[in-house]
């Protein structure tokens, strides 16, 4: 039986904090977006995962067993490309609940006006048809809270989030300024696909879009999902000349397949209308197909291991609770919140 081991615990090393809501089951766009590079920087960081439970009540308060469900799911996905447990740590929001004190103090440093002006918000309340909870309006407050309860350097995100990022920089300058220098103020570090396009040609491939293709997708769904793929509206007969760019099997060839000279030669066809969208697909299938193989077998080995699984996130939440319960002693001095009760 393999023993779960820690590797790299109190390395002076600058920190990244990143993580996904458990809202369904990772897609290939978070891949390009920001696992990438979790997988990429975490032997240079000291990289914290978070398993965004907390947030993803903002969306629904009853769906707690969803959201358990989809927990474990975006916990097995983030190990199957290749995050190392005995490198970075995984670990669950509500498993800190300091980061909780700290997002209430930070609530009282934004004001009405500057949360509901946050465009990522207003983008997802209207993609999602959302009535939004407080919870949902505040949750760059909360996310706020779980980067800067880390002093994170570096948070690997999509480009949706950039406005997320900025409002915390905003808060941590805000409260540097009142009770002296607490925070690192942390950059973004956006994915080598900045916003992956969705199978349905909308802008972004997202979780509660049904325009994903999912890291977790048998052979089977993939080829489906590719079949049915949005391409261009406006090409009726493959001897139409057709456009590459906003196409999503395109986007997909370009961000996915590593023979570069097979993608410029269908794109050249493509444009002169030499190729029909059936070649496009089945080349693009054999492409993902061949990328998603390694990553359905890392799963697997941890969907077999459920006890492994389970003693790494319970260890790993252990670990970076002791991390943010410094930090939020350090606030609490800072502000001489408990002056009288001393
Ligand atoms: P939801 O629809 O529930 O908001 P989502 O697909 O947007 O789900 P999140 O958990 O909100 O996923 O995002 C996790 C991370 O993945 C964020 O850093 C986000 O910017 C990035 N990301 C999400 N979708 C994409 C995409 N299509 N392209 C690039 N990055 C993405
Ligand atoms: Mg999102």
């Amino acid at each position: 039986m393999l023993k779960f081991q820690y590797k790299y615990m109190n390395q002076n090393k600058k920190r990244i904090l990143t993580g996904d809501t458990p809202s369904g089951r990772l897609h290939i766009g978070h891949y390009v977006g920001t696992l990438e590079n979790r997988v990429k920087l975490q032997h240079e960081y000291d990289t914290f995962i978070l398993l965004a439970n907390v947030h993803a009540f903002a969306n629904d308060y009853r769906k707690s067993e969803e959201i358990n469900k989809n927990v474990y799911e975006v916990y097995l996905d983030n190990l199957a490309v290749g995050i190392d447990p005995e490198v970075s740590t995984i670990y669950l929001e509500s498993g800190i609940p300091e980061t909780l004190e700290l997002y209430s103090y930070f609530m009282t440093m934004v004001t009405h006006a500057r949360a509901i002006r946050n465009p990522s918000v207003k983008d997802e309340i209207n993609y999602k048809k959302l009535d939004p909870s407080m919870g949902f309006i505040c949750y760059p407050i909360l996310q706020a809270a779980d980067i800067l309860g880390f002093n994170a350097d570096l948070v690997p995100v999509g480009e949706d989030q950039l406005p997320v990022i900025e409002q915390t920089r905003e808060i941590a300058r805000d409260f540097n300024k009142a009770y002296g220098e607490t925070f690192v103020i942390p950059s973004a570090k956006v994915g080598r696909v900045a916003r992956l396009i969705g199978t349905d040609g909308k802008l972004k491939m997202s979780k509660s879009g049904e325009n994903a293709i999912l890291l977790s997708d048998d052979e089977e769904t993939l080829k489906k999902k590719i079949h049915a793929c949005y391409t261009d509206p406006s090409r009726i007969h493959a001897t139409d000349p057709g456009k590459v760019e906003e196409n999503p099997i395109f986007e997909y060839h370009k961000a996915f397949n590593p023979n570069k000279d097979e993608v410029t030669d269908l794109e050249n066809r493509y444009r002169l209308g030499k190729v029909g969208d059936k070649e496009v697909k089945e080349k693009l299938f054999v492409a993902m197909n061949n990328f998603l193989v390694p990553i359905r077998e890392k799963r697997k080995f941890y969907e077999d291991r459920p006890e492994i699984a389970k003693e790494i996130l319970i260890e790993s939440t252990k670990r970076a609770r002791k991390v943010v319960i410094e930090i939020v002693e350090k606030v609490r001095e800072q502000m001489n919140i408990n002056k009288l009760i001393k």
